[in-house]
């Protein structure tokens, strides 16, 4: 029975390839796993191989020519089958493939109006951008421009974990060959302020660049009246209604707090209350091991705060490639950090000066004791207050439904960002908010969710891209790994923080293509880039390989670990 063999997909951006050099000629019998023919797309050059055996009746897409992905290449047919009726010879692709771009539509004065609810990461850059395309702009939103991240979320924690770093590094001074006289302390209080003035710099920042684009700012609280309207009440209780074309809802998200009795309680803490503190705690627990709860957790545990994670699952950092959480969670514990793990709060209460926090662990229950109770077991969107009922719009789990081009089930009204639910980082509420702006504006545009760079400012710090080791055994994919541990970096151990450090990647054996790179170290924020790029580029490892990487760097350790991959490593033993 006659077969198309078909152009394979050989990426995820791949949409045709050419054929370079075909392997068989017309006639020729092939067996499976001979090489038929070297496809050739913008990135790669592969030799594909037969998957089914018989004669190779017709060749369809010739040398030098090219096919869109799943386009019939030649027919494979049984020893004199009649293929005429089957043969219909596939044309080559034109190369000149135009991108439709869609005109934007425009109101009477000739500009688009878009309106914009919520001034964080995702709305402030939609803002800007769709004004950037010719929109009128007006950007709502109730509290401070910048929204969580600026004021009380990556901005705050980092300012206040730096400090903390630099006070590790003092007080260690004697390791990297300072001696420090006198006493060594952290002013809380003058830390406050400078983690004050930051912010206000950079929510001045975003004011004048929102200003700069012709963007108008409302301060107050947005819910829609319908499909075209929205109210805005201002602080005073006045109220004022802003007609638009298009909306882009970004409201952000929130803590969530779970119904644990006693989180009512005077000290327990969400995070934006941590960031806030009066004074540091002599002590803390810490409900919730995800990012936000580590990063809290290495923040006052370099400030010399006793501190205590409880978490739920049975490993901290559930997103994390496992073997990296457990490197992390045995450092976390060698600076005195207490993890206790598969472990749930069941109650707080008041105890003399003191919170108490009842755990239920897998064998025993456990009492600790605390100044402080910070839950950080995760944040939900901000759609409460929106009034979305008048304009029917779909939720999904309590966060706005939208397709890869943030469109939600409603013609022209878009959401980004946390409210979204998807990936709940600022960077990927900016590009959200990008893709949104310009589908508004007649670009077409979609979000790509499959190299999205995550940090973790713990330190060392971690930082990944693409698919954990556990998700690539889970999607059956044949995959390799390569890792180099960091205690062989020389930059590493100037840096003094080899101690269970490393970069590992995860390639598809099948073309070397590199599916998930994995670094825990420092500088491990900046060098992410790097594997962001090659998962984004489809890289090959050896394309890793044969980049120069200049020394002596941390990143001179991406190339070792690409070697890893392939056993040649050339700073480490190989296994
Ligand atoms: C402690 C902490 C640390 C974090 N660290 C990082 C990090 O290091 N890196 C990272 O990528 N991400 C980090 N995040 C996550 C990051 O802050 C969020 O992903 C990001 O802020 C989401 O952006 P957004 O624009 O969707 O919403 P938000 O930044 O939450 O902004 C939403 C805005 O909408 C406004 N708003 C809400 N409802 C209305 C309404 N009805 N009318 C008018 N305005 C409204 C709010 O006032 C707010 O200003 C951190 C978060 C926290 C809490």
């Amino acid at each position: 029975m006659a077969i198309n063999i078909v152009m394979p997909k050989l990426g995820l951006t791949m949409s045709e390839g050419t054929i370079i050099k075909w392997h068989k000629n017309e006639g020729d019998m092939v067996k499976k796993g001979d090489s038929l023919f070297d496809v050739e797309t913008d990135k790669i050059t592969n030799t594909i191989e037969a998957k089914e055996e018989g004669i190779l009746a017709k060749i369809l897409i010739g040398n030098g020519k090219s096919a869109l992905v799943t386009a019939p290449v030649a027919i494979l047919s049984d020893e004199g089958e009649d293929i005429s009726s089957f043969v219909k010879e596939e044309k080559p692709l034109e190369k000149d493939i135009k991108v439709a771009v869609h005109q934007s539509e425009t109101n009477e004065d000739g500009k688009k109006k878009v309106v914009v609810i919520g001034g964080g990461p995702g709305g402030y850059v939609a803002a800007i951008r769709a004004a950037q395309l010719g929109a009128q702009v007006t950007l709502v939103d109730k509290g401070s421009l910048g929204g969580t991240c600026l004021n009380v979320g990556c901005i705050p924690t980092k300012v206040l974990l730096h400090t903390a770093e630099i006070y590790q590094e003092v007080l260690h001074g004697k390791d990297i060959g300072i001696q420090i006289e006198g006493n060594v302390k952290v002013d809380w209080a003058s830390l406050q302020q400078r983690k004050e003035n930051i912010i206000s710099h950079l929510v001045g920042g975003v004011t004048g660049l929102l200003a700069a684009n012709g963007v108008e700012v409302v301060i107050g609280t947005a819910s829609f009246i319908d499909r075209h309207q929205i109210k805005v009440t201002k602080e005073d209780g006045s109220s004022i209604t802003i007609n638009g074309d298009d909306f882009i809802i970004a409201s952000g998200s929130e803590p969530f707090i779970p119904p644990i009795p006693g989180v009512e309680l005077e000290g327990v803490l969400d995070s934006t209350g941590a960031l806030n503190l009066d004074a540091l705690p002599e002590d803390i627990i810490i409900v919730g091991g995800g990012v936000i709860g580590t990063e809290f957790a290495t923040l006052f545990n370099s400030l010399g705060v006793k501190v205590t994670v409880v978490e739920m699952l049975p490993y901290i950092l559930p997103p994390i490639d496992r073997e990296v959480a457990a490197a992390v969670e045995e450092n976390m514990i060698g600076t005195g950090i207490d993890i206790f793990t598969s472990a749930k709060v069941t109650t707080i209460e008041k105890d003399g000066e003191k919170l108490k926090v009842s755990i239920s662990l897998d064998r025993e229950d456990k009492v600790v004791k605390a100044d402080k109770v910070l839950m950080s077991v995760g944040r939900r969107g901000v759609t409460r207050g929106l009034n979305l009922e008048a304009v029917n719009i779909r939720l999904d789990r309590g966060a706005i439904y939208v397709d890869n081009g943030m469109r939600t089930n409603i013609e022209g009204i878009y959401a980004i960002g946390d409210v979204t639910g998807k990936n709940m980082l600022a960077h990927v509420a900016s590009d959200q908010g990008i893709v949104a702006a310009e589908n508004i504006m007649g670009i077409d545009s979609a979000m790509k969710y499959d190299a999205i760079p995550a940090c973790v400012y713990t330190k060392p710090e971690i930082a990944s891209v693409g698919m954990t080791e556990e998700e690539a055994k889970k999607k059956g994919i044949n995959y390799e790994v390569g890792i180099f541990p960091l205690v062989n970096n020389g930059k590493t151990l100037i840096m003094k923080e080899v101690e269970n450090t490393m970069i590992k990647i995860i390639t598809d054996k099948k073309y070397d293509e590199i599916i998930g790179v994995h670094i825990y170290g420092p500088r491990a924020t900046d060098l992410i880039t790097e594997g962001t790029l090659a998962l984004r580029l489809e890289a090959t490892v050896d394309e890793l390989i044969t980049t120069v990487h200049a020394h002596p760097t941390v990143g001179e350790a991406m190339k070792e670990a690409a070697l890893a991959v392939k056993n040649i490593a050339i700073h480490a033993v190989n296994k």
